[in-house]
């Protein structure tokens, strides 16, 4: 047979899982529109698909963090809106407002920032006003407040930017019942009915992530900003399933099989040791690739049919399997899935989270290294 170099791990990102999950978010969502968070180039899932995707399943716009980000969506051709949210007062917003990328704005010198760019390049700039409801990361803080509604409408009566939207993020998005939700919910109201009062009317409020998206109606708005649900993992475990499907499937090939006796040790420091004869197979991905090594000996994998528990330490390239006395009919080059949506008897990313006591998005984001992506 002819001999091609194949990836040693594949990330397969299944696109229709994402129309679905879009689907599914504007039906949650409805009759508010649906942001897709395109962060973290799709939280590892590769931006550019992910946003034609999402966008031809129904999302009406796009959200990221930082200006390459959005950038890099339009230089791919993609004409949605895009809103980026994460920016230094310094950053050169020129090519951005050229590329009518909607900017977040978090500071009165975010906003001069904009402000002489959009001079600069003769063109109109689209803002967002991104307002601190009580998070006390990103956003305009309350000593700013005045401040910033004062210049934002100097600078729209001069008509260098156009302020299209105001939004604020959860503190305790997937804790529904948490009142902080509804407090941060009132104070982005307040902030658009102070907006308005200085005739600057948002066309576009939002507020809720996935989270909140899929437990709490009124926080809504009128447009939602869900991220993790996208890719098909919960945002809150405890509620089970949601009805999305997981989009990431990270698969590999079987490299060597082979035999180790009773009492024979297995991989750094022996951790692990044959409790009987058997069979262990070895798979090219390590930690280097995203399986982190406080995983060692807790994860299975489904090969032969069946789950296999992961044996000893966890390498930097490889980990080894144990396969059992029989071998499980498991032949080198035979496929392998660390996890993905469980249709094959896989493990989900929420096992690894489980079991390191994180959280999903954490599990996706770090698959990488040498795995190549491959859409399906
Ligand atoms: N909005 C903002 C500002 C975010 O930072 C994020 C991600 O953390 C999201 C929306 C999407 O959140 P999630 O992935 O929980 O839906």
């Amino acid at each position: 047979p002819a001999r091609t170099v194949l990836p040693q791990a594949e990330a397969l990102i299944d696109l229709d899982a994402v129309a679905e999950n879009v689907r599914a978010l504007r039906e949650y969502a409805g009759p508010a529109a649906v942001m897709a968070v395109v962060k973290a180039d799709a939280y590892n899932h590769g931006a550019v698909p992910v946003a034609r995707a999402a966008l031809a399943a129904g999302a009406r716009e796009l959200g990221v963090t930082t200006l390459g980000e959005a950038l890099e969506l339009r230089a791919a051709g993609i004409e949605a809106p895009i809103l980026s949210w994460l920016h230094t007062a310094d950053s050169d917003f020129a090519p951005a407002v050229e590329a009518g990328i909607e900017l977040g704005v978090s500071s009165p010198r975010h906003l001069a920032a904009v402000v002489e760019a959009a001079r600069q390049v003769g063109v109109t700039a689209t803002v967002t006003v991104k307002v601190d409801t009580g998070l006390n990361r990103n956003g305009v803080a309350v000593d700013e407040w005045d401040d910033m509604v004062r210049d934002l409408g100097r600078a729209q009566a001069e008509g260098v930017v156009r302020l299209r939207g105001a939004f604020s993020h959860l503190a305790h998005g997937d804790e529904p019942e948490h009142p902080g939700n509804a407090e941060q919910r009132d104070r982005l109201s307040e902030a658009v009915a102070d907006l308005r009062r200085h005739h600057l009317a948002p066309e576009v409020v939002h507020l809720s992530n996935s989270a909140a998206t899929v437990t709490r109606p009124d926080l809504r708005f009128d447009m939602v900003r869900p991220g993790i649900a996208m890719y098909g993992l919960t945002p809150i475990p405890e509620l089970g399933d949601l009805g999305f499907r997981p989009v990431m499937t990270v698969r590999a090939r079987v490299v060597l099989v082979k035999k180790v006796k009773a009492g024979d040790g297995v991989s750094y420091g022996h951790t692990w040791t044959a409790p009987a004869d058997t069979t262990v197979a070895l798979l090219p991905m390590g930690y280097a690739d995203g399986i982190r090594r406080n995983l060692s000996g807790r994860i299975e994998v489904q090969l032969g049919g069946r789950r296999c528990p992961q044996i000893g330490r966890v390498c930097m390239d490889q980990v080894v399997v144990d396969l059992g006395p029989d071998g499980a009919g498991v032949s080198e080059g035979d496929e392998v899935l660390f996890f993905g949506d469980g249709r094959h008897g896989e493990p989900n990313a929420q096992d690894w989270a489980d079991k390191l006591g994180t959280i999903n998005y954490e599990i996706v984001t770090g698959i990488g290294g040498r795995t190549v992506r491959t859409y399906v």
